[in-house]
């Protein structure tokens, strides 16, 4: 059953990016927030209208999330934590939430998350671990990561980068970026199909991605 749980979640921004791209008014009904889950310990964000969603994950045999380049700023050793939020730090908080899932919409249980983006002024921590972190997926394959809004740095649009380790399978090396980013369109490893869902709340940012990884039986 949680299976068919999961494959509804997932339909939910795939049926509001159809309305995307035409100039009907979209239904106001079931944005793709997770407030409904019981995992979910957030209180229920403001929802803003759903054609500012984009699609996230597709569950369809064979297909998986974009692997994309590390880029030349992942350290190994970063800390088991949900919040790379400390104190003194900048920026516009965000959140970052989603699930992991099999090819089949099964949820990926357990699985290491490693994150690590610029601060808000474009640079990285290369001596110590700020805006580094991993986490681990619940039971259900859901995750949930605070922090804050990446900056720009020069060549590349707003980005996170994002590793996804199931405990079986090969493992999966990618980036998720911002919907409306102007730098976008500028940037070349920009992929369409790992743009986040983006929704302004009472309480930050949430932002949402689905990723579909392979897993070894
Ligand atoms: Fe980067």
């Amino acid at each position: 059953m949680r299976r068919f749980a999961i494959a509804a979640l997932l339909l939910a921004p795939l049926t509001l990016s159809s309305c995307a791209g035409d100039d009907s008014v979209p239904s106001p009904t079931a944005p793709p927030t997770l407030a409904s889950t019981a995992a979910q310990p957030q209180p229920i964000p403001t929802p803003v209208p759903p054609a500012t969603f984009l699609p996230t994950a597709v569950c369809a045999p064979g297909r998986l999330t974009p692997a994309q380049t590390e880029g030349p700023y992942f350290k190994t050793g970063s800390p088991q934590r949900i919040t790379l939020i400390e104190p003194g730090l900048a920026g516009t908080r965000l959140i970052v939430t989603g699930y992991v899932v099999s090819p089949d919409c099964r949820p990926v249980a357990n699985a290491r998350m490693e994150f690590w983006h610029a601060d808000a002024q474009g640079s990285y921590d290369n001596t110590g671990y700020r805006l580094r972190g991993h986490l681990f997926t619940d039971r259900d394959g859901l995750y949930r990561l605070e922090t804050i809004m990446p900056g720009l740095y020069p060549g590349r649009t707003r980005h996170i980068h994002v590793k996804v380790l199931p405990q079986t399978g090969p493992g999966l090396t990618t980036q998720t970026y911002f919907p409306n980013e102007p730098s976008n369109a500028r940037d070349g490893i920009f992929d369409a199909n790992l743009v986040m869902a983006l929704q302004e709340t009472n309480d930050g940012r949430l932002a949402r991605y689905d990723f579909v990884v392979s897993v070894s039986p």
